[in-house]
């Protein structure tokens, strides 16, 4: 048996491991179980073992498990070994090494350095933003001898924790980029605060502190430097960035960079200093992408970089809590504070971010790495790439109004958004005609009124369809059932007993020819018995659903508004108190003005596809796109697609577009029956419809990756696309798939 190894051999360690999960080959690690907030680092030995480390500074009060060839070195504090180790380490080094600390633009600063630097110097930076009393002594440990400057971020929390700072940096030269004059919670003042910035400096041979930062004359004192004049940012930036600039030319300068040279690196100047990432956002919003980490310490980063950005755009801040951090909100509010952002959204864990809120705005979302937020920023993201349904909210506003045209006064408006809102997105499409002040919505079942709830809507929202299963969820939020036959009216009023309640609005449905839902008009007396015995229930409304509303060519209609009439006629002699008679939908309410009574429903004509003699007042609302994603020749005899159904008669150009049967584009749409838009010019498809993808032929035009596909929009309107595929404009708008992200559009 070889004997047990009984010290660390310097000369073969070549890298310092603190956390255990991000090992990935142990072997020549030394790995230091840092104690926590949380966490006990003994508790990671083991799992350091199994991938390779045989080397380890532990605490000396812990547990030491029992290795084979394992060294420990026992240590009073192995954070405070590993600070020792770094401040040795950094002592090997005799080319500048610059401390950068401030309340906020450390991490900018030192990337904007760095690059404006390093074309001319070997610089070393801090990885990321490393500057916490672990992150710091990291940063120290990659110093190198092939370098002539080093870039340290140094940040504190504490009081106390600059002095250790400044021994394991010892810093020649020192940059105070901010000061925030919002009190920091473990300070006595902003005095002892700043004071304790300053400390970080004292052995500096030159410090600059930003002109941002008000100091006394003692305070000037206390350092040998100056606060270096702001220069204007180049464009692109706002102005708060000129005594940040200010402070670069001064570091570039020192560094004998040249004016010129100074001058063309400032005009590249990366946008992102950050990790942070800027992506076009849908809804004109800006999103600033900054998943990494939550401490305070980036968050505040984030923070004024949003501002920046902004300008006077709208500010909204979403955090993404994590299981472990959701105790921290209390924390991140008071930083949120400091910045005064228009709006401030915690996302608990699971939950999605409300973009559909968003317009216009600077969005910032922050979150930790370890939760997986990146899809939750995505679907935020303006897609360039692939398939949209647009959804034009202006071009509703309008039909809207012109509608209310034809209508009375006073006779309301219910708007139908059953359907996802027929494929356009209920809860967003609801939430806009609410604020159009319509009267009354209606669904189909009884979930799609919950989500309409729980999206905001106080309207009252009439379910067509409800299921007798649901009745307690009618109840709670407050729905209005449609009641269509005696077995489920019973049900109905059963629920009610059970929960107690009297006076429930519901709705009566009949038949007056259609013969779907609802009563016979020959059942109206035992329906009004029926109703007037269950004080559980009152008549909120009575109607009738038209068939054959777009034909004017025979009286079929002209017979349902005379049943309807004659009931009407009925429930208004019987019944003491006012409800509400309705009949007329989107077609109806175009031709029998006469047949208003009190509420007409309107669905397809919000969306500008009804009434084939209002087509040219209304607008259209939806518009289907799409990119191509790629562009191929296929030479003349090749086949193209699945089933080589299609056979190349001459050397074509074929485009590939990520739409297919799965998204709504029928695959009988295959071989020249369906066709798309390409810089204005049909391209009909070629070969089979696939799930996800079709060919178009592009012969002869000029088209590239990228370029805009329209399915549905000017060129090919939705009545048109819906005849090619033997259909009506509802069944295709509610054929779209939901996995499409809709745009909604408001100009
Ligand atoms: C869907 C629906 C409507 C709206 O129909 P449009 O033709 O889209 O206006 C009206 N009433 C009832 C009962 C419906 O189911």
């Amino acid at each position: 048996m070889a004997a047990q190894p009984t010290t660390i051999p310097p000369e073969m360690v070549t890298h310092v491991l603190y956390d255990s999960r991000k090992i990935h080959a142990g072997t020549g690690g030394l790995f230091f179980a840092l104690n926590g907030l949380n966490r006990n680092g003994d508790a990671f030995i083991f799992d350091a073992y199994e991938k390779g480390v045989r080397w380890f500074v532990v605490s000396e009060k812990g547990l030491i498990p029992e290795l084979p060839n394992a060294v420990f070195l026992k240590v009073p504090n192995p954070l405070i070994a590993l600070q020792k180790l770094a401040e040795h380490h950094r002592q090997q080094f005799t080319y500048p090494v610059v401390a950068i600390t401030g309340s906020v633009g450390k991490t900018t600063f030192k990337e904007w350095a760095y690059h404006i630097l390093s074309p001319s110097l070997r610089v070393i930076r801090s990885p990321k933003s490393f500057n916490s009393q672990l992150g710091v002594a990291l940063s120290l440990l990659e110093l190198h001898h092939d370098a002539d400057i080093a870039l340290i971020e140094a940040g504190i929390s504490e009081p106390g924790e600059m002095e250790r700072l400044e021994k394991m940096i010892h810093p020649t030269m020192g940059v105070l980029t901010a000061f925030g004059k919002a009190h920091r919670a473990n300070f006595e003042s902003t005095e002892q605060h700043l004071n304790e910035k300053l400390k970080l400096f004292r052995h500096c041979v030159l410090t600059f502190v930003s002109s941002s930062v008000e100091l006394s004359k003692s305070e000037l004192a206390s350092i040998t430097g100056d606060q270096p004049e702001p220069i204007t940012p180049p464009a692109g930036f706002t102005k708060g960035y000129a005594p940040m600039i200010g402070l670069l030319h001064r570091l570039a300068m020192e560094m004998e960079i040249s004016e010129q040279q100074f001058e063309e690196r400032l005009q590249n100047l990366p946008r992102l200093a950050l990790r942070m990432e800027i992506l076009e956002g849908l809804q004109g919003n800006t999103i600033i992408n900054d998943t990494y980490n939550l401490d305070a310490d980036a968050l505040r980063e984030a923070l004024h970089y949003q501002q920046q950005l902004a300008g006077t755009r709208n500010r909204i801040v979403v955090i993404g809590l994590s299981a472990g951090n959701s105790n921290q909100q209390a924390e991140l509010e008071q930083i949120i504070a400091d910045f005064n952002p228009n709006q401030t959204i915690f996302i608990a864990p699971g939950d999605s971010i409300p973009w559909q809120q968003f317009h216009n705005s600077v969005v910032l979302v922050k979150a930790n790495r370890e939760r997986s937020f990146e899809l939750e920023v995505n679907k935020g993201k303006e897609l360039t790439h692939r398939t949209v349904v647009e959804i034009h909210l202006s071009a509703i506003r309008h039909n809207l109004a012109h509608f209310k045209k034809h209508l009375r006064p006073g006779t309301k408006i219910l708007c139908m958004v059953k359907a996802s809102s027929y494929g356009s997105g209920a809860e967003r499409v609801a939430a806009f005609l609410q604020q159009e002040n319509v009267d009354y919505f209606g669904v189909a079942f009884a979930d799609e009124g919950v989500a309409l709830r729980e999206a905001g809507i106080t309207k009252p929202i009439v379910v067509m369809n409800p299921d007798p299963e649901h009745t307690s969820l009618i109840t709670r939020y407050e729905l209005e059932p449609a009641i269509y036959s005696f077995g489920q009216l019973d049900h109905f009023v059963t629920g009610l007993i059970h929960e107690g309640k009297t006076g429930y609005p519901v709705h009566l449905k009949f038949d007056t020819g259609m013969h779907r839902l609802g009563f016979s008009p020959s059942e109206k007396e035992q329906v009004l018995q029926a109703v007037l015995s269950q004080p559980e229930i009152r008549i909120q409304g009575v109607y009738s659903h038209l068939a054959d509303a777009d034909n004017m060519e025979n009286s079929f209609t002209q017979t349902q508004i005379a049943a309807f009439n004659e009931l009407k006629t009925f429930f208004d002699l019987h019944l003491e108190y006012p409800y509400l008679a309705h009949l007329l939908n989107s077609e109806g309410a175009l031709h029998y003005p006469d047949a208003q009574f009190d509420m007409v429903r309107l669905g397809i004509v919000l969306y500008g596809y009804a009434g084939a003699s209002l087509a040219a007042e209304m607008l259209p609302a939806v518009r289907w796109k799409s990119a191509v994603s790629q562009v191929k020749p296929v030479p003349k005899g090749d086949c193209i697609g699945y089933g080589c159904s299609y056979e190349a008669e001459k050397d074509m150009t074929i485009a590939v577009v990520p739409v297919g049967y799965a998204d709504g584009f029928r695959r009988s749409l295959s071989n020249g029956k369906g066709r798309v838009f390409i810089h204005g010019k049909a391209c009909p498809v070629v070969g089979r419809v696939c799930m996800d993808m079709i060919m178009v032929d592009v012969t002869g035009m000029s088209v590239n990756e990228n370029d805009p596909v329209e399915i549905i929009g000017t060129n090919q309107t939705m009545e048109a696309f819906a005849a090619s595929m033997e259909t009506i404009p509802y069944e295709v708008m509610t054929g779209l798939s939901k996995r499409m992200h809709r745009v909604y559009v408001e100009d």
